[in-house]
C-alpha cells in the first residue's frame, strides 16, 4: 500500500522504515530539510541499533523515500500516519501541545484529493481523533470539494533503543476507528505483522487514544511506587534492592520498571503523565494516583541534589564528574532526562565545573551548553573523574555496570560517587576505598 508518514524522527523514521521492510511504499516528510537530506545520503540522524541497515535496503528496494514536499506527501498516500511531535506545551507545560498535529491535519485537507486515511501515530489526548476531523473537514469545505476521509487512532508502544525490534513484533497494535472502510485499510497494512502472539485490537478512536496514555501512566506509576518505598526504605535502614525483588517475584506484580532510582525521564513519560492529568481537569476529572506518580518523580529527579546538600556545607565549587546523558541506555535522547535537570540545578548553585560524558548523546547535549564555560564533554569516560570531588552515575549503560574503580579512586580528588541507578554496590567502599551513595538503600 502506498504509505505516507508526517514527521521523520523517533516514532515516525522507525515506522516508515519498518512499514517499508514488511513491503508497502513508504514516503516520509519532514520540514526539516537538513534529516531528510540526511536520510537520503542514508545517514540517520539518531542512534537506534538495526535501523540504519533498513533505512539502507529499503530505500535501496526504492520502497522507502525521504521528502519535504508535504503535497506530494499527501497524494502519495491512502494512508497518511501523522507522527509529529507532541511536546509539552510552551505556556502551559501540563498540556500537550497540538500546534504540529493541527498542522498536519490543515496540510491533509488542503492536499487530499481522494478517499485516504489519516491516521494519529503521535500520542494525542483524548478528544484529538475528533479534532483533527473537524479541520480537515474544515479544510476540504474552503476548497469547495467533497472528499472523502477516515480518521483513524494507531498509538505507538515502541521503546527508544530497542524500536526497530518494538515495532516489527510488538506487544499488541491498537486501533481505534469509526468506519468500516478505515479498519479493512489499518488491517492490510499491519497484516504482515499479524501472528499468533501478536495481536490486533480494534477499538473505538477515543479508547485507542486513551489506551496509550494508560500505558504509560502505569509504567511511570510503578517507577514512582518503588521510588516512594525506596525513600521510605532510606529512613528505616532497609534495602530496596531485596525488597523489589522479593515484591516483584510475585508473579501478579512482574519486575519491569521496578527499579527504584532518581526517577524516569524520557521524551515521553513525563509529558504522557503530565498531559493526562491536564486532560482529566478539562473534564472535571482527578487523577489522584497519576498526580501523585508525577509529584513523586519531580522530587526523585532533584535526588542526586538533596544528596549533594548532605554530604557538603556548600555545593560552590564541587568540582562534578557526570557519567551518561540520556534519559536511558541505548538511545541519544536527551529529552527530559536526569541529566539535563541536575546539570541545569548544580549551576545555579554555583560549582566550579561539571565533566559529562556518554557513548552516544554527547552531541545533543553539547548544543544547549555551548555557551556554559563550566560545562565540558571529554570524549573518554575516564576523563571525566579526573581532579573530580563527586561522579553522578545518572544512567545505566550496561558498558560501565563494573568499571575500574581503582583507576576511579586514583583520579578523583576527593572520593564521593553517587550511584542514581543503583548498578552497583555497597562493598566498593570498602574494596576501593571510595564514599558509595545510593537511592533506597
Ligand atoms: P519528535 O518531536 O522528536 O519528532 C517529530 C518530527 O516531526 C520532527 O522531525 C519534526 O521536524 C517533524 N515535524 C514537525 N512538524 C511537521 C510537519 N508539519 N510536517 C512534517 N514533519 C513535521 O517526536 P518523536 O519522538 O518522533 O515522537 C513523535 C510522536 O510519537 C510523539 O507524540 C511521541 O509522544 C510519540 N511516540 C514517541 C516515541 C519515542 O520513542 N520517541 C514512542 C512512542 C510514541
Amino acid at each position: 500500500m502506498n504509505i505516507t508518514i508526517f514527521g521523520t524522527w523517533y516514532a515516525g523514521l522507525v515506522t516508515g522504515t519498518c512499514l517499508a521492510e514488511v513491503g508497502h511504499d513508504v514516503l516520509c516528510i519532514d520540514v526539516d530539510t537538513r534529516k531528510i537530506e540526511s536520510l537520503k545520503k542514508w545517514n540517520i540522524p539518531i542512534y537506534e541499533p538495526g535501523l540504519e541497515e533498513l533505512v539502507e535496503r529499503n530505500t535501496k528496494s526504492g520502497r522507502l523515500n525521504f521528502s519535504t514536499d508535504a503535497k506530494a506527501g499527501v497524494l502519495h498516500g491512502k494512508a497518511i500516519f501523522n507522527a509529529v511531535g507532541t511536546p509539552p506545551d510552551r505556556e502551559n507545560k501540563n498540556k500537550a501541545d497540538l500546534s504540529y498535529v493541527k498542522e498536519v491535519a490543515k496540510t491533509f485537507g488542503n492536499y487530499t484529493n481522494e478517499y485516504k486515511v489519516f491516521i494519529n501515530k503521535s500520542t494525542v489526548p483524548v478528544g484529538t481523533g475528533k479534532l483533527c476531523q473537524d479541520i480537515i473537514k474544515h479544510e476540504i469545505y474552503k476548497r469547495e470539494k467533497n472528499i472523502a476521509f477516515d480518521v483513524v487512532s494507531n498509538p505507538e508502544f515502541l521503546r527508544e533503543g530497542t524500536a526497530v525490534k518494538d515495532f516489527l513484533v510488538p506487544d499488541r497494535i491498537v486501533v481505534g476507528t469509526e468506519s468500516e472502510k478505515s479498519q479493512k485499510l489499518m488491517h492490510d497494512i499491519y497484516k504482515p505483522l499479524e501472528r499468533e502472539e501478536v495481536k490486533i485490537l480494534f477499538t473505538d478512536i477515543k479508547s485507542a487514544e486513551l489506551i496509550k496514555y494508560a500505558a504509560n501512566a502505569f509504567l511511570a506509576t510503578k517507577i514512582s511506587f518503588i521510588n516512594d518505598i525506596a525513600n521510605f526504605s532510606e529512613k528505616v535502614w532497609a534495602n530496596i534492592t531485596d525488597i523489589s525483588e522479593w515484591v516483584w517475584l510475585d508473579k501478579r506484580i512482574w519486575k519491569n520498571f521496578l527499579s527504584a532510582g532518581i526517577g524516569y525521564g524520557w521524551s515521553c513519560l513525563p509529558k504522557d503523565v503530565k498531559a493526562l492529568v491536564e486532560t482529566g481537569k478539562e473534564y472535571d476529572y482527578d487523577f489522584q494516583i497519576i498526580a501523585a506518580a508525577d509529584r513523586i518523580n519531580e522530587y526523585q529527579k532533584l535526588k542526586v541534589l538533596e544528596i549533594l546538600k548532605s554530604q557538603f556545607k556548600t555545593l560552590k565549587w564541587l568540582r562534578v564528574a557526570i557519567w551518561w546523558l540520556a534519559f536511558k541506555p541505548n538511545t541519544d535522547d536527551t529529552r527530559e532526562s536526569a541529566a539535563g535537570v541536575v546539570i541545569n540545578k548544580l549551576l545555579k548553585k554555583d560549582v566550579a565545573c561539571i565533566s559529562a560524558y556518554d557513548p552516544i548523546a554527547t552531541p545533543h547535549m553539547k548544543q544547549e551548553y555551548l555557551h556554559e564555560k563550566r560545562v565540558s564533554f571529554p570524549e573518554q569516560s575516564y576523563d571525566v573523574v579526573e581532579d573530580a570531588d563527586v561522579l553522578l552515575l545518572l544512567t545505566e549503560w550496561d558498558e560501565f555496570r563494573a568499571p575500574d574503580f581503582k583507576k576511579i579512586k586514583k583520579s578523583m580528588k576527593w572520593n564521593l560517587i553517587i550511584d542514581g541507578r543503583n548498578i552497583w554496590d555497597q562493598s566498593i567502599e570498602d574494596e576501593f576505598d571510595l564514599k558509595y551513595i545510593s537511592i533506597g538503600r
